[in-house]
């Protein structure tokens, strides 16, 4: 990437040569309302910051439980599973590029949707796994045929990301069903704001994986952990990759910290419920102004506007200090994914949005 054109050196034609993924903006200014990267606009639950408080420092200098036994066993109990059915990585980034490393091992295409989450396509270039997308349709669902063909792999969000549209378990299944010969991982990041888990069905399917973050529903992107769910075998064969590539990957706060808030489930459910009001709100607002958008069941809203294009909706936030996410890539560039932020937060956008398309409007 920062190697000048004229000066490639001679080692340089043995580099793995990767365009990586571009994360949202982490602004360093005060004063931004920041709903660009579908953070949680709560703190995490009060248990984290306890066992925080009395994190015994003495103790860092062991290594980590390298199985993260009690955070398995605390998710193995939430969800009603065995402990070996749970893998655990460094946010779901980690766990989904293990999965792809392990599982996507094939000849033929690995197959995802053309607008979902911007890693996929990443992971694949630098694993060197043939990928193929599949065009959703008007409106932004995904076709079950484009899934019914020959693959080396599945991979699909649900909610699907940046959309925010959740699709329908029955189909996804079927995706599964259909499928036999190649693993299916459904990235469920979002799950938690309102949409089914596949969960109940990692029974019935082996080839079936659900993912998931504590980033966005449990209000923990900073502490890095998300998980795989699946039948002990599956689980098995992502713990061999991940044990010949780095034992150590979680590290002992983390592990504290994550068991703490798996533990209080009020809370969860409380941040989540307070979260989707504050969207079911702000869709009434934005479709009073003009704007359309799916029927996000995440949390955040993928809007357009009926008249003024996003970019320069973009622009004008941003001016003014209100950060989303904008993507100038095809089919989605006069969209804007706007994360749910506080009640607070999304009045303050929905006043400026409502002045600046005022003043607009007079110019
Ligand atoms: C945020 C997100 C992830 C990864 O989040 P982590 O912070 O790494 O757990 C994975 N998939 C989708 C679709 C996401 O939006």
């Amino acid at each position: 990437m920062n190697a000048g054109i004229m000066t490639e050196a001679k080692w340089e034609k043995n580099v793995r040569k990767v365009t990586p993924y571009v994360a949202g903006e982490q602004p360093k200014t005060e004063g931004v309302i920041k709903l660009n990267t579908n953070e949680c606009p709560y703190p995490p639950a009060p248990g984290v910051s306890a066992v925080m408080k009395e994190l015994d420092c003495e103790k860092l200098r062991l290594y980590p439980d390298m199985n993260a036994e009690k955070l398995v066993s605390a998710l193995a109990q939430y969800y009603g599973v065995k402990p070996e059915q749970i893998f655990v990585g460094v946010g779901s980034d980690d766990v989904l590029a293990m999965s792809f490393m392990t599982f996507f091992n094939g000849d033929k295409p690995i197959l995802f949707p053309d607008i979902t989450y911007s890693f996929y396509d990443v992971w694949a270039e630098v694993f060197r796994i043939p990928w193929k997308v599949c065009p959703l349709d008007e409106e932004f669902r995904i076709k079950k045929e484009d899934y019914l063909k020959p693959n080396g792999g599945i991979i699909i969000p649900n909610p699907n990301a940046p959309t925010g549209v959740p699709e329908n378990t029955e189909v996804l299944e079927e995706i599964v069903a259909a499928n036999p010969d190649s693993v299916v991982i459904i990235d469920e990041a979002y799950v938690d704001f309102g949409c089914k888990s596949m969960l109940p069905l990692i029974s019935k399917y082996d080839n079936l994986m659900v993912v998931q973050t504590f980033s966005k529903s449990r209000a923990m992107a900073g502490i890095r952990i998300g998980y795989a769910i699946a039948n002990e075998k599956l689980i098995g064969y992502l713990k061999d990759v991940k044990f010949s590539f780095n034992s150590y990957t979680m590290n002992m706060p983390s592990i504290e910290a994550g068991t703490a808030a798996v533990r209080d489930d009020a809370y969860f459910k409380e941040i989540v419920g307070k979260i989707i009001k504050t969207r079911e709100w702000t869709k009434q607002q934005l479709a009073s102004l003009g704007f359309r958008f799916t029927d996000s069941k995440s949390n955040f809203l993928f809007v357009t506007h009926e008249s003024v294009p996003a970019a320069e909706i973009f622009k004008a936030l941003k001016e003014h200090n209100i950060y989303v996410r904008y993507w100038n890539k095809p089919r989605i560039s006069n969209h804007l994914r706007i994360t749910i932020g506080t009640d607070e937060q999304m009045s303050r956008l929905v006043k400026f949005l409502t002045n600046y398309l005022k003043e607009r409007d007079n110019d």
